[in-house]
């Protein structure tokens, strides 16, 4: 029965048709999409490992924001010398949250110097967000999985 209930949350979730709230109950996690509510049972809550059934977004700092980036400048690709570079500036305003600090090379960081992307003409290659649940980056792997199986 979870079986049919991963994969229906799957699905929503990979759609963009359903987000993970908090834990809202100690059996279950709720999945909610416009027109549905269902339960993820609890079986899928037990196999995360101790740290993270109380996972939360993690502080944005050097070491995270590399490792959301896979430890990639965002704008040229590099993988040597990396900094974190604020996407608007700090001095326009820009926040150091995870939408708007991303790994850039320090050839990058100076090039694009005190602008924004698009003033410098340097295009993200990827739009920057917080990390997501471990439950949702499963849910996402997994479903890339099948999604290759089947082109197979
Ligand atoms: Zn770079």
């Amino acid at each position: 029965m979870s079986r049919v209930n991963i994969k229906r949350a799957i699905v929503l979730l990979v759609t963009g048709k359903a987000e993970p709230l908090d834990r809202i109950e100690d059996n279950f996690w709720q999945v909610r999409s416009p027109s549905l509510v269902f339960d993820v049972p609890k079986q899928i809550r037990l196999t995360l490992a101790g740290n993270e059934r109380l996972w939360k977004v993690p502080p944005v700092n050097r070491r995270e924001v590399l490792r959301r980036d896979h430890y990639t400048c965002q704008y040229c690709g590099s993988t040597k010398n990396l900094t974190l570079d604020h996407v608007i500036p700090r001095s326009k305003g820009g926040k150091h949250t995870w939408d708007n600090v991303v790994t850039a090379c320090d050839r990058c960081n100076a090039r694009k110097g005190d602008r924004t992307p698009v003033q410098a003409g340097m295009p993200l290659r990827t739009q920057p967000k917080a990390p997501m649940h471990p439950v949702v980056t499963f849910a996402e792997q997994f479903w890339r999985e099948q999604q290759q199986q089947n082109l197979e």
